[in-house]
């Protein structure tokens, strides 16, 4: 990657997008356009489509064409793995323009964003199409005149409703296990991050996927995400957002056609820190990076730092002075390492959030404020408050921010009991040479991914998912998959 191309490509306009569906930009039924800001300076990066509850119809009904006439399902295997193996070459080739093109409209800083967008996105497609021909099904144990079969069978429409801070890494999440199965896809990205998805469906198009197999809605959550919710004709929503939009989700589905809903909602993931930590300069950069990266915009971000008293205050230390090095700015320059905040509303939201949290008796020791005002983007210096306590908003409710609580603890106990003490329960970590009290913490603690003396970076090859409110099932690996099938039994007297 080198910094001229990427400001060759930040300079080429956008075009207006309208909603993908039959491999037909379409407008909205009522010629409806949602401007998209850009984060990086607030202004005006383009227009698409604002759909209504008609466009989300119309998609739906596309894909449940495409689905019943067997044009992917029907298939073979081998037909559908070179189509998914064709898409991630055109997502390789294409690597550096999706990639500009989501910062410019969400504003990930670019080297975190050409790995975990089109670098992981292609990474997540190929994983599947490989899986797809070696999913086999099961024979039964039965008496000896009776053959019981257990068939996978494609769910038929998925329903994906897409967040703002990763959206071509979840969309794959999503996309690859759903269409490696059979299933079609109906995509509704997030307001404030539509245009990187638009083009990876384009290239699905390209390689050769059938019209209708994937099709784009753009628009309002409460339009046509409450739409495709409430849809008689999707068989399964998949989510990843907000708590209160996945409730929604689920009442949507419980008003219509009981479909399956999988919600993952985020958390407040605790980073604990033993005395005994193998590297203690090296856990304070990784819990610097655990939390800022993506300026907090991640679901998995580790914002409760849990540290051993005897050691709180050089440690506190040592992860301001690995924040304090990490350049916050234009998220299109090679040298940035923390780039902009989605929105201004979501800007505003975490700013509150710190006035909360010291109004609560937290501390700032780093940041606190909006910086760059002079760029007309959403920048806000990363945020560490100290004394916040396990019952403090701020330990308690996700900021989805640059925002990092530290609470000390005494024991083992203790650090547990803290760590288990909100609704959530995505992801943690513990810091300690102790493999004993390593395990412990693995079991004890309440989370869907535990990591040991390091944080984030699980790859693709193990699941993700929360347990209490941060959701039900897993996105990635081979687990995934069982979201978007249905298992038939086949009992056969002989
Ligand atoms: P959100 O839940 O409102 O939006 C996520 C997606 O849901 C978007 O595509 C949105 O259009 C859609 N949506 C919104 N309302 C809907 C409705 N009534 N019916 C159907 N779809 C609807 O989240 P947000 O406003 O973008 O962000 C708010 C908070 O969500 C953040 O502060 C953060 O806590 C959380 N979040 C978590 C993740 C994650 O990775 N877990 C990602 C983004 C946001």
């Amino acid at each position: 990657m080198d910094q001229i191309k990427v400001d060759a490509l930040r300079a080429q306009p956008v075009p207006t997008y309208g909603h993908l569906i039959d491999v037909q930009f379409l407008p909205a039924s009522d010629g409806g356009t949602m401007d998209v800001l850009s984060p990086l300076d607030g202004q005006v990066l383009t227009q698409v489509a604002k759909g209504t509850v008609a466009d989300m119809k119309t998609a739906i009904a596309s894909a449940r064409a495409a689905f019943e006439d067997g044009r992917w399902a029907g298939q073979a295997p081998a037909a559908r793995k070179k189509v998914l193996h064709k898409w991630a070459d055109l997502i390789e080739a294409n690597a550096l323009e999706l990639a500009v093109l989501g910062v410019r409209d969400n504003g990930t800083d670019i080297s975190m964003a050409i790995n975990a967008e089109p670098g992981s996105t292609a990474g997540t497609i190929r994983y599947y199409a490989e899986a797809l021909d070696k999913l086999y099904g099961e024979i039964a144990t039965t008496p000896s005149d009776i053959l019981g079969m257990i068939h996978k069978e494609p769910v038929g429409v998925v329903g994906a409703i897409i967040p703002w801070n990763f959206p071509l890494m979840i969309g794959a999440w999503k996309l690859g296990p759903a269409l490696a199965m059979g299933n079609s896809v109906v995509l509704k990205p997030a307001e404030t991050a539509s245009l990187s998805l638009i083009r990876l469906a384009e290239l699905a198009h390209a390689a050769g996927l059938p019209p209708g197999v994937v099709n784009v809605v753009t628009g309002e959550g409460a339009v046509v995400g409450e739409a495709m919710g409430l849809s008689m004709d999707v068989d399964v929503l998949v989510f990843t957002g907000s708590g209160g939009t996945g409730r929604r989700l689920m009442e949507y589905s419980a008003r219509s056609n009981m479909k399956r809903v999988y919600l993952e909602l985020g958390g407040k993931s605790p980073n604990i820190v033993f005395a005994d930590a193998p590297d203690l300069d090296m856990a304070a950069k990784v819990a610097a990076a655990g939390i800022f990266r993506n300026a907090g915009q991640v679901c998995v971000a580790g914002s409760r730092l849990l540290v051993e008293a005897s050691i709180h205050d050089d440690f506190v230390a040592a992860v301001v002075k690995a924040t304090e090095a990490m350049r916050v700015g234009d998220p299109l320059s090679l040298d940035t390492h923390i780039g902009a905040i989605n929105s201004e509303n979501q800007l505003s939201q975490n700013l509150k959030f710190v006035e909360t949290a010291q109004a609560e008796g937290g501390a700032i020791v780093t940041g606190g404020s909006r910086i760059l005002q002079e760029t007309r983007g959403y920048f806000m210096a990363p945020t560490i408050l100290t004394g916040v306590t396990p019952d403090a908003t701020l330990s308690q409710k996700e900021v989805f921010g640059p925002v990092l609580g530290v609470t000390p603890f005494e024991s083992d106990d203790d650090a547990i009991r803290i760590a288990n003490s909100t609704v959530y329960g995505l992801a943690g970590a513990a810091w300690t040479s102790n493999l004993s009290r390593a395990h412990k913490m693995v079991r004890a603690v309440r989370t869907g991914v535990m990591h040991i003396n390091t944080y984030g970076g699980a790859d693709g090859t193990v699941p993700l998912g929360g347990v209490g409110q941060s959701g039900n099932g897993t996105d990635k690996s081979l687990h995934a998959i069982e979201k978007y099938v249905n298992l038939k039994t086949a009992w056969i007297k002989l």
